[in-house]
């Protein structure tokens, strides 16, 4: 469960707003993330989940409020802006994977580039990873020639090798055909397991039962409810909330 050794949550938004043009994307979202917990983040199309996550490694500016890392504020931008954001791991609906790259590069290229490891090291490290996520066999192929959930696979070895405080994820499996879904939602569930802190975007009810300490749900760019996720499917208190549920129960 969370523990906050040194009482500063790993991540923190307060007073968050978000405006695209007229519309007030994300509004006044307060939020803390303590060290090891995992938040599910639900709610239906168009409530800001992809900009909330985007607002936290800062791939999208914020009109006001804060955002702090592990205690650091996000700076708009600058060197500072390069070193927090490798703190924070993104993994996409879409792979992203980089095609002229092999598995093994697509993993072993940010730590190289960005955290300047050796090469040899990187590659032993991106090995171990690829174990770890269970595509160890696929390390000298091309993302093309992986199934999708094996390409989300290396997505995620990839955020991690550049050894993230934080890891998020936006709808990781919904790209994916349903066989695949587990495999992918499983090596989450091993990493919630081992202690990472996570972020969590998904309607995979069974994923937040199995690994979430907490249940956020949005609508209209507001924090609606946050509930532990066995009160929050069994017993919500909102409205919309309940109406959300009951499209996708
Ligand atoms: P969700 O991930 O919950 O579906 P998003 O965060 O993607 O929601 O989007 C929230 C709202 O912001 C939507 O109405 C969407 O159309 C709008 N939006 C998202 N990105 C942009 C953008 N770059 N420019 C303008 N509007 C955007
Ligand atoms: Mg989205």
């Amino acid at each position: 469960m969370t523990s906050r050794p040194n009482g500063e949550p790993l991540v923190r938004l307060s007073g968050v707003d978000k405006w695209f043009g007229e519309l007030h994307v994300l509004q006044d979202i307060d939020l803390e993330i303590g060290r090891g917990e995992v938040v599910v983040v639900i709610g239906p199309s168009g409530s800001g989940k992809s900009t909330l996550c985007r607002a936290i490694n800062r791939l999208e500016p914020i009109d006001n409020g804060e955002i702090t890392i592990d205690g650091a504020l996000l700076p708009e931008e600058g060197k500072e802006l390069a070193r927090l954001r490798a703190d924070v791991g993104m993994v996409f609906q879409s792979f992203n994977l980089f095609a002229h790259k092999t598995v093994l590069e697509n993993v072993a290229l940010g730590p190289v580039k960005v955290r300047k490891k050796p090469k040899a090291e990187a590659d032993r490290r991106a090995r171990e990873l690829l174990e770890r996520v269970g595509v160890a066999s696929q390390a000298d192929k091309y993302p093309a020639q992986l199934s999708g959930g094996q390409q989300q696979r290396v997505a995620i070895a990839r955020a991690l090798a550049m050894e993230p405080k934080v890891m998020l994820f936006d709808e990781p499996t919904s790209a994916l055909d349903p066989e695949m879904i587990n495999e992918v939602l499983d090596v989450m569930v091993g990493l919630a397991k081992d202690g990472m802190t996570m972020v969590v975007v998904t309607h995979e009810m069974g994923f937040a039962r199995r690994a979430a300490n907490r249940v956020v749900f949005m609508d209209g760019g507001k924090v609606v409810e946050t509930a532990e996720p066995e009160t929050f499917f069994t017993n919500p208190q909102s409205d919309r909330a309940k109406d959300f549920l009951s499209k996708i129960l």
